[in-house]
């Protein structure tokens, strides 16, 4: 039998598995997003009682499958159960977007320590934040970064003329970059418009240290504009429909 190993993870999902047992979909530094099953979660009292909920950050004890199987989750420790998530309805679907797009955007067992450090800051930031559809933009912005999709945002990406208020700008979900109404006179207005001030806010949160993202101070409204967008470019990106998005608005 393969030897037991430790790691730290936030759970993505969890579903129920048979009469007794939990499937819990996590994501780790260490070994990636895997799918676990505990066994008896439904209904032991004692081992893992309110620990196996969405958001929650654990230490897990696990043995890894002998090929693709299940990861068998052995014990979990709370080292942060994010609870203001799940009290709050506008948090509560900020990060059921967040975690949906780390299911879509990661592969099995692809372990990206980046990406975990990301999902953690936005777990924390909407624990604290007030306003959930900034903070779950700017995650949206940087993981697409980090699965090689980061949108070109300094100038258009035909004509590179760059970005200011003398031209409209759409982003063309082909391959990430702008493209302004000079270049593409028949598209000024799509469901890929962006307006000069969003644009502005995600070019500078793109190049922002991910403990600094805190700091931006983002409108609604280009909160709002930034994940339509992002939205739209991913859907265009999987060719799959993002279920968690529609309760954003
Ligand atoms: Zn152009």
């Amino acid at each position: 039998m393969t030897a037991l190993c430790r790691t730290r993870a936030i759970i993505l999902k969890v579903a129920g598995y048979g009469e007794s047992d939990k499937l819990v979909t996590l994501y780790s530094p260490d070994i990636g997003r895997v799918t676990s099953i505990a066994k008896g979660a439904k209904r032991s009292k004692r081992r893992f009682v309110n620990k196996l909920e969405e958001f929650s950050l654990l230490d897990i004890i696990y043995r890894p499958p002998r090929s693709n199987g299940l990861f068998f989750l052995a014990e979990a420790e709370l080292a942060d159960p994010f609870l203001s998530l799940r009290t709050t309805h506008q948090r509560y679907v900020a990060a059921m977007l967040a975690c949906e797009l780390v299911i879509r955007f990661t592969g099995i067992q692809d372990s990206e320590p980046e990406i975990f450090s990301l999902l953690h800051w936005l777990l924390d930031s909407l624990n604290r934040e007030t306003e959930p559809r900034k903070t779950v933009a700017l995650f949206h912005l940087r993981l697409l970064s980090e699965g090689g999709y980061r949108p070109e945002l300094s100038c258009c990406g035909s004509c590179h003329a760059p970005v200011n208020n003398s031209r409209s700008f759409t982003l063309q979900p082909g391959d990430g970059s702008l493209i302004c109404n000079r270049c593409n006179p028949n598209k000024t207005r799509s469901s890929f418009s962006l307006s000069l001030q969003t644009i502005k806010f995600l070019h500078t949160a793109q190049q922002m240290e991910q403990h600094q993202l805190d700091r931006l101070q983002m409108p609604v409204r280009a909160a709002r504009e930034s994940l339509r967008v992002l939205h739209n470019y991913s859907r265009h990106l999987l060719q799959r429909d993002i279920h968690s998005y529609r309760f954003m608005n």
